[in-house]
């Protein structure tokens, strides 16, 4: 989508070190990490949230973040996923994006 940022990110008009990709999905590190590890996961087609992506696309995403989880070594230890929707939630990027948070004790929060 025209102006969108992390569409520019799947087209590679922004330089971004990409982590793990595949037909679907995209990860590279959130430029603000809140952890040792903050990875950004996005799909590569334009979704604006959670409440909108397609169910052939969201079926995908556990084996993508299986192997992710695997590639950073997180796995065994574990990781945390967050996805934003609207502005009580704090959403500031309007495609989906899932915030996978990883390398130390994450607390409680939830
Ligand atoms: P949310 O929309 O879920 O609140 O968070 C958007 C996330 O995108 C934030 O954690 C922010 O640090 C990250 N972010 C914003 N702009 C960029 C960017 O240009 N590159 C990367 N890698 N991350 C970004
Ligand atoms: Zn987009």
């Amino acid at each position: 989508m025209k102006d969108c940022l992390f569409c520019k990110i799947v087209q590679k008009e922004i330089p971004t070190e990409v982590l793990l990709e595949n037909d679907f999905f995209i990860a590279f590190n959130d430029i603000n990490p809140k952890a040792p590890i903050h990875v950004l996961v996005i799909p590569k087609k334009h979704f604006q949230d959670i409440s909108d992506i397609d169910g052939d696309v969201i079926a995908k995403f556990p084996e993508f973040v299986k192997t992710l989880s695997d590639k950073l070594g997180v796995t065994d230890n574990g990781y945390r996923i967050i996805t934003n929707k609207g502005k009580d939630a704090g959403q500031i990027i309007f495609h989906l994006h899932f915030h996978l948070l990883a390398g130390k004790n994450l607390g409680d929060l939830i």
